[in-house]
């Protein structure tokens, strides 16, 4: 890679399938953003920016590799300078003792992250407390619009982003629930950036959030198939479509290098033990309200609320719904969701589900 400015970087590598991932300081990226055809062992590539500061390179391998060597060849002639990772072939249990190596420190990194409790005395609380002073009743609602980054979640057949298309629709919903004055909105990225999913989970969870609402639109294979569906946790999905869209979206952290499947078992554990039956419940009655407000608005799937294992509902004690909002395979949903009308009839119906779950009886002017 030829990089402008001054390099500083880190490598590791994934397995299952075989990744280097290598992350640098921010850099705006001028790579093709398609490999036309395998190089080597180099099947293809991702990038884009993971945190900011921070930019990250995914290289999907055909087979094991290792770096035999690492350097940078300073400028010459061209102002850039050249980092240069030369691969090796090595032997499958190699590769795992490095893959194993590196993961360690990730680990704790994490369960760090997970397991610090939202402290009294943190800015960001008392920032959230005193505006609950000033509207009393208000709720602290999180949006979280999927991928972004380096995941571009699903790409609908005229090109559309998923992790472009649900933060768009999440800044509409925020504007929205704002204006009414009871509800404060939290999102968990407001940028085009990687957030790992139990990341999302902390956020909503230092914001002592009142309801989390994870935001997607999905691709599958039947075209044909279209409208809004809402989710909620259970580690039963409710049908085997409900079933591959959470293994899809649980996919989330491995396409950005960060694997936490088998590894976190422990730290999932623990955090699923902290719910509730209760949130799962109220997580239930949440969507039906949500439900039924988008059958009045807008298409919804011939089953609009079903029940899947998703990775981002998991740990939450706080009441969750994901809301694929449409389905980016389907030509009409596709462009449907690209208006600015759509996502603000998704927007109202979200409203008036939260102004239903939260205040029934109660009407107001929206
Ligand atoms: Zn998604």
């Amino acid at each position: 890679m030829d990089i402008q400015g001054s390099i500083s970087y880190k490598y590791f590598f994934l397995a299952d399938p075989y990744r280097l991932v290598l992350d640098m300081l921010e850099v705006d990226f001028r790579l093709n953003p398609i490999l036309q055809k395998p190089i080597g062992g180099v099947l293809g590539y991702r990038f884009g920016l993971l945190e900011p500061g921070i930019s990250r390179v995914v290289i999907d391998l055909s087979k094991p590799f290792l770096v035999e060597k690492a350097f940078i060849i300073k400028p010459g002639i061209k102002p850039e300078s050249r980092l240069v990772l030369d691969l090796v072939r090595t032997t499958r249990t190699n590769f795992l003792s490095n893959v194993k190596k590196s993961r360690i420190q990730k680990e704790i990194e994490l369960k760090n992250l997970i397991l610090a409790k939202p402290k009294a005395a943190s800015g960001q609380k008392s920032k959230i407390k005193s505006v609950q002073n000033k509207t009393s009743k208000s709720k602290i609602i999180v949006l979280d619009p999927g991928h972004g980054g380096v995941d571009p979640g699903a790409i609908g057949r005229r090109g559309t982003y998923e992790k472009k298309i649900v933060l768009m629709a999440a800044k509409t919903i925020k504007k929205i629930l704002v204006q009414t004055g009871r509800y404060e909105v939290v999102m968990t990225r407001k940028s085009d950036q990687f957030i790992a999913l139990r990341k999302r989970v902390a956020i909503a969870r230092r914001a002592q959030a009142d309801l989390f609402i994870s935001l997607h639109a999905d691709s599958i294979k039947n075209g044909a198939v279209r409208g809004a569906t809402v989710y909620t946790l259970s580690e039963n999905a409710s049908d085997k479509e409900a079933a591959q869209l959470a293994e899809r979206e649980n996919k989330a952290d491995l396409i950005s290098g960060i694997d936490l499947n088998a590894e976190s078992q422990e730290v999932t554990d623990i955090l699923i033990d902290l719910i509730q039956r209760e949130t799962m419940n109220q997580s239930a009655v949440f969507a039906g309200a949500v439900v039924q407000e988008l059958t009045r608005k807008i298409k919804t799937h011939r089953r609009p609320h079903k029940f899947a294992g998703f990775a981002v509902l998991k740990a939450l004690d706080i009441p969750s719904i994901l809301l694929e909002m449409g389905y980016l395979s389907n030509i009409a949903d596709e462009n449907l969701l690209n208006t600015e009308s759509f996502q603000e009839k998704l927007a109202f119906a979200l409203l008036q589900g939260l102004d239903q779950y939260f205040f029934k009886g109660q009407s107001f002017r929206n």
